[in-house]
């Protein structure tokens, strides 16, 4: 095979990437595109070295009388997994099995496995990680935006702006191609990151290129409406723009009315002269006031949270009121996460949609998708459970008995990991594929070993809606099979209707048709189409003469609402759900490191990446280290009212001293998930995972 021009298989900045197969697995090279200009980080570089896992799954897996896992042939493990499928269903109900997704599969296979989930299971219970990721930012864009889409504009039109504000994102180490596009800020003096670490990203506004608001985690929300008020109170708002563009300022003006800076401060702990200085910065930049423009980005920091929604609409309110979205050069965006966390969620994974961001329980968006898929509307499910309410319900009594997981690694990732891992324990039945033997799939009673990203054709979205190609680039070792393979053979043994296609071509073909007329529209869009025109951002509808260009930039004439302007969403902040009592004196917020990617199934079997960062760590203040006795190296605890957790410390002051900070990638006693709050927002079902209150202790001296 000669290079084969694909992106990457981690995160959402999806660079591109070259792929030349050789004698000894696949060389990869960084490829010039918009957005990481040939860029690549450690995770890109090394990202090949999966694909020859020793460790990787290449026969299915079932668990025996013995309790062992132990290997099987295909028609064996499939005849088993829907024998106890068909049985289940036969004796508790088709909602007795659930299906869990995940923001990495492609959007062939996200739309394939919610129509699996719904026509072949006909279960209503199917959600996805994605839910942990970008639910929040998903929920307030459509309440104030009217659609979803992480950022409704190209990455590259930061590159020119003034001013950006950027909460909770840690770009620097999660996504370090895209930092470039911070360029012009940084030049400017506009970088502001809201971070309660001085995180790699935060360190960019050193040298005086930005600023770094470092408010008490949790405080995300009051900050928002510290700096709205400051932009309403001296004036700063682009009144025409509100007037014209916008409803609803009223409530919100009111309640950002009794959040004046020196408030804020006092809840925040961010001084109210940075506060002020912030605003003015943004009004600054904004068209408005002839700058040449302004974002307000958000990120998993400030949205991870039980009200992330309502963090959201304040970013979003903030934005509206400097005039910003919907302007060439300025908005507000989310900067996704997850390689498909965009895709993945507009094609019916979530628990409450269907392709196109239809919504499950809208008479008309049944019967379309019910046409696409050849099937009775009336029998399709309604509403589920989301994701944090579907694994509390697994093994209980009216809840879920058997769990297929695709893509997604719960005993690590999901928050209160234990609880998680305990009520997976108490499923009948739990079925996962997966490419290595994640810390889910060894608890698994059957495990079956799929394809990885450069073994097949498919498409990915990016965080900026751009629809992308990726290619098959090497032929997979013997054993592993496509999932669209293992919906295929398990619809059959199922006898469910419709068609069940395992070319990746002809499955996008049937997203776009059930996607057409939605809101996140694929309808003019195919492979052959996207292999010709690698540049096309959705909505992209299906037309009678010239192909739709699709869509770079959303709400240049309107934003897609019943009267066409956008919605000033009144919020006030309430607090994370958990306070710091005297019984737990240290907020702990958690995040990413550089060359890990989520709950490190991958990237922990990399050689070079565990060299580099070989484990889990505590950050903590000279201060608090001192009150606790704890040395550089020793081991921190770290004990919420959920579980405890343990890691080498490293003293530092990048932290605040009431905060401690770990890495989420690893599992067992280094896992801090099993400390993370599992508390939900109401709007979004988002769990609240940056922020929760713990004792800190040293456990023993290394
Ligand atoms: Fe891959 Fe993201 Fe790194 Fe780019 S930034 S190489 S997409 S992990």
């Amino acid at each position: 095979m000669s290079t084969v021009s694909t992106h990457c298989p981690y995160c959402a900045l999806q660079c591109a990437q070259a792929l030349t197969p050789g004698p000894t697995g696949v060389e990869v090279t960084g490829r010039q595109f918009p957005t990481n200009r040939g860029g690549l980080c450690q995770k890109g570089w090394t990202s090949a070295s999966v694909l020859r896992a020793p460790d990787r799954l290449t026969a299915p897996l079932v668990r025996g009388v013995d309790g062992e896992l132990a290997e099987t042939t295909w028609e064996v493990a499939l005849d088993l997994v829907a024998e106890r499928l068909r049985a289940m269903r036969a004796e508790h109900g088709a909602d007795a099995v659930a299906v869990f997704g995940g923001g990495g599969l492609t959007n062939e296979k996200a739309y394939q496995l919610g129509k699996f989930a719904r026509v072949a299971l006909g279960t209503a219970n199917i959600d996805y990680n994605g839910r942990f990721c970008m639910s929040s930012a998903a929920a307030a864009a459509n309440r104030s935006l009217g659609i979803d889409r992480g950022l409704p504009f190209p990455l590259t039109d930061v590159g020119g702006a003034q001013a950006v504000l950027l909460l909770g994102s840690n770009l620097a180490e999660t996504m370090p191609p895209a930092v470039a596009h911070l360029a012009g800020a940084r030049a400017a003096g506009g970088l502001v990151v809201v971070d309660p670490r001085v995180s790699a990203t935060a360190s960019l506004t050193d040298d005086g290129q930005g600023l770094h608001l470092q408010p008490v985690p949790g405080t995300d929300l009051c900050v928002l409406l510290g700096l709205l008020h400051v932009v309403l109170a001296e004036g700063l708002d682009d009144t025409a723009y509100v007037s014209e563009r916008t409803t609803g300022v009223d409530d919100t003006r009111r309640l950002a009315a009794t959040w004046w800076p020196e408030r804020v401060e006092q809840v925040s702990g961010v001084p109210a002269a940075l506060l002020r200085e912030t605003a003015r910065l943004l009004a600054a930049a904004s068209p408005a006031r002839g700058g040449s423009g302004a974002y307000v980005l958000t990120g998993r920091g400030v949205e991870q949270s039980s009200q992330g929604t309502a963090t959201v609409n304040a970013a979003i309110n903030l934005a509206l009121a400097l005039g910003l979205p919907g302007r060439v050069g300025s908005g507000w965006g989310a900067v996704t996460g997850q390689g498909n966390g965009q895709g993945g969620r507009e094609h019916g994974q979530k628990s409450d949609q269907l392709p196109g961001y239809r919504m499950v329980d809208d008479p008309g968006a049944r019967a379309h998708v019910a046409g696409v898929w050849g099937v009775d509307p009336a029998t399709l499910p309604g509403k589920g459970r989301p994701a944090v309410e579907l694994l509390d319900s697994l093994g209980r009594e009216g809840g879920p008995r058997a769990l297929l997981v695709h893509g997604a690694n719960l005993r690590v990732s999901a928050p209160n990991a234990r609880h998680v891992a305990a009520r997976l324990d108490a499923l009948d039945l739990l079925v996962v594929c997966d490419v290595v033997p994640s810390e889910t799939a060894l608890r698994a009673d059957v495990v079956l070993p799929v394809l990885q990203w450069a073994e097949e054709e498919g498409t990915m979205t990016s965080l900026e809606g751009r629809v992308l190609r990726r290619r098959k680039a090497i032929d997979p070792p013997p054993g592993p099979r496509s999932e669209l393979e293992v919906w295929r053979e398990l619809a059959a043994r199922l006898e469910a209707p419709g068609t069940w296609d395992t070319d990746a071509a002809l499955v996008f073909d049937e997203l776009a048709r059930a996607s057409a007329g939605g809101r996140a529209d694929y309808g003019g869009l195919s492979h052959a189409r996207l292999d010709a025109e690698p540049d096309l951002f959705w909505p992209c509808p299906a037309t009678d003469g010239t192909p739709h260009p699709g869509t770079p930039r959303l709400f240049l004439d309107g934003f897609p609402t019943p009267d066409g302007r956008a919605r000033f969403v009144p919020v006030d902040d309430r607090g994370p759900a958990e306070d710091v009592r005297a019984g737990a004196p240290a907020h702990l917020v958690t995040g990413r490191v550089l060359q890990h990617y989520q709950s490190g199934a991958q990237t922990r079997r990399v050689d070079e990446l565990v060299a580099a960062s070989p484990g889990a760590f505590v950050e903590i203040h000279p201060r608090l280290a001192d009150l606790h006795g704890i040395g550089a190296g020793d081991l921190v605890r770290l004990t919420s009212v959920r579980g405890s957790v343990a890691a080498p410390a490293r003293v530092t002051d990048r932290v605040r001293p009431d905060t401690v900070f770990m890495p989420f990638h690893w599992p067992g006693e280094e896992s801090v998930n099993a400390v993370t709050n599992d508390a939900t927002d109401p709007v979004s079902g988002m769990p609240e995972f940056k922020v929760c209150a713990v004792t800190v202790s040293r456990a023993e001296a290394r």
